[in-house]
């Protein structure tokens, strides 16, 4: 046996272990899911590590668990990979995570998300001490030669490590053995068979490989996406979706797709009900998981689909890839942008299908979404697609919520209307009364609002619809806005008398005269009818919503 030494943790973990120990959250059964998923990862790295090198592995894949009521314990062990004793340092008494400020902060809040933040931001293993007075870890590396080491804790200031004599670990031949002395109030909910069983049913149902109660298989081992169609329920879809995401939510759509040419390929794709992503992880938390006939080859790959389809969550499986792919040489690998330019069709195929078949249905899609999605302006590739679904506010619908497709736009649109016109602004309220749009009022013209500044990043990449040209409100041209009939006809101010005429030009000169070189000229309209000045663009400049987001970011 080697020396014990003892070792403080390090200040964040502290800080959080704190708050987990002193939490009156009341859905503690998930510090068990948080483990079995460690010991699922811990697997998931023999499994990888060995299909690479392709050599069988003889130790069994499996989880264990087990309870001691007289102890007042749970044991849960695996076959993993295990840690040598400079990994348990650096993973078990640290954070790698920069979200952990973020995370201590929400759960001081008594978020009752508590659990899904757990899970996302990568401190599963402390959870364990909103259940325990002391826990134990037991592991030996997948090393040649590894020492076994143990680490005891009881979640406080620091924790033990003590190397152990290879003989003296029984029924641990790899892998980790974790040990949860519990809580006095905490044995009788948790130190039995049945209860544990009925936990791993209900959060850990789709781990991949089998995981024993007692000597009882609990789970069934199935890839759900590889399973026919007719033969999953929507039950069970949404018990993947919530496996998979944390969400306690059930999911707004499910796609499962299964294709054979170009690539073979099946996909299970779910799109949540939400789209705030309460933690401010959208980026990082998005991407498909990766695996290679069912051998996980990348959580979360960020490859498989584009950012702005990044609310989709799921899973791809493929024959066609070798299985000792690497992480790294996946990025660039033709393979996989073939895989991901059929998704991206699917994915947008079926939102189109959803806003032909139910247009209420899309409505609730693009709320959650839409925001996302117009960064989709960027794919060049599917920008017909694109076109289809993205949607706008405009002046023709009755509020602020209403939502107008290019399409509807058209079909409302003037006989020989060639363009169709946009503008941009704070709110509705604003664009209601600007200056600039009193010309399509009063001729009934329909225009697009823009409350987002990325819209106008949309309407410059599209450029046009369907044959029709995407102009700027501000930028539309007398000449054409002229041809459209007035709504109202409102009486023609009689021509200006040759002294008025005058005392608007010394006017003009005058109002030039103050404002110098802030503004290139200053001239008299017909634009207007109820406003008596306004800012216009001189031909061929940015809009002035564009001129603002540029000296933003100049700046
Ligand atoms: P995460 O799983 O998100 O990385 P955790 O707090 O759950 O965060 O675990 C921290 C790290 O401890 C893991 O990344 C892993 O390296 C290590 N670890 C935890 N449990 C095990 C285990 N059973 N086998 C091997 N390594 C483990
Ligand atoms: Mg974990």
């Amino acid at each position: 046996m080697g020396k014990k030494t003892t070792h403080k943790f390090k200040a964040e973990v502290s800080q959080l272990l704190d708050i987990l120990v002193h939490s009156l959250y009341t859905n503690k059964e998930i510090f068990l899911r948080e483990l079995i998923s460690n010991a699922s990862d811990a697997l998931e790295k023999v499994r990888f590590k060995s299909t690479a090198d392709g050599v069988e592995d003889e130790i069994a894949p499996e989880i264990r668990i087990s309870s001691d009521k007289d102890a007042g314990t749970i044991t849960i062990t695996d076959t993993g990979v295990g840690m040598t004793r400079d990994e348990l340092m650096r993973n078990i008494g640290t954070i790698a995570h920069s979200g952990t400020a973020e995370l201590t902060r929400m759960a001081q809040e008594g978020a009752d998300s508590l659990d899904a933040l757990i899970g996302r931001f990568g401190v599963g293993f402390y959870s364990v001490y909103m259940v325990a007075s002391e826990v134990t870890v037991t592991t030996r590396s997948i090393e040649p030669d590894a020492v076994p080491i143990s680490w005891v804790s009881d979640g406080r200031t620091d924790y033990k490590l003590q190397e152990l004599d290879p003989e003296s670990v029984e029924n641990l031949p790899r892998g980790t053995r974790i040990e949860v002395k519990l809580n006095e109030d905490m044995v009788s909910q948790f130190a039995n068979d049945a209860a544990l069983k009925n936990i791993v049913n209900k959060h850990s149902n789709f781990i991949n490989f089998p995981i024993f109660v007692g000597e009882e298989q609990v789970n069934t081992v199935t890839a759900l996406w590889r399973e026919p169609k007719f033969q999953i329920t929507e039950e069970q879809y949404a018990e993947f979706y919530k496996f998979l995401t944390f969400d306690s939510d059930e999911p707004f759509d499910t796609l499962h797709t299964s294709v054979d040419a170009p690539v073979q390929f099946n996909a299970l794709m779910f799109t949540p009900k939400s789209g705030d992503d309460p933690f401010g992880m959208g980026r990082e938390n998005r991407g498909l998981d990766l695996y290679v006939r069912r051998v996980l080859i990348e959580k979360q790959n960020k490859d498989l689909l584009p950012e702005y389809l990044g609310f989709v969550k799921g899973v791809v499986d493929t024959e066609d890839l070798p299985l000792n792919i690497s992480r790294e040489t996946l990025q660039d690998n033709l393979l996989i942008r073939k895989i991901s330019s059929t998704l991206v069709k699917q994915v947008l195929g079926n939102l189109e299908k959803m806003a032909k078949d139910n247009e209420d249905r899309y409505v609730e899609f693009w709320q959650a979404h839409g925001n996302l999605f117009k960064a989709g302006y960027m794919d060049f590739l599917n920008k017909d697609k694109f076109g289809k679904l993205v949607r706008f506010n405009s002046s023709f619908n009755e509020d602020a919520k209403g939502l107008t497709s290019f399409a509807d736009y058209i079909a409302r649109a003037k006989e020989d209307q060639k363009e169709i016109y946009y503008a941009f602004g704070p709110s509705r309220e604003a664009l209601g009364l600007s200056p600039y749009l009193e010309v399509f009022r009063k001729k009934g013209i329909e225009v697009l609002y823009l409350y987002e500044p990325i819209d106008e990043f949309v309407m410059d990449s599209l450029r046009d619809y369907e044959g029709l040209t995407l102009v700027s409100a501000e930028h539309a041209e007398m000449e054409t806005l002229d041809k459209f009939e007035t709504l109202e006809k409102e009486e023609k101010p009689e021509g200006l008398s040759d002294d008025q005429k005058s005392t608007l030009d010394k006017l003009l000169v005058r109002i030039k005269d103050v404002l110098g070189d802030a503004v290139t000229e200053v001239k008299a309209s017909q634009r207007l009818s109820s406003s008596p000045v306004c800012l216009a663009n001189p031909d061929g400049n940015v809009t002035s919503s564009m001129d603002k987001i540029m000296r933003v970011v100049s700046k």
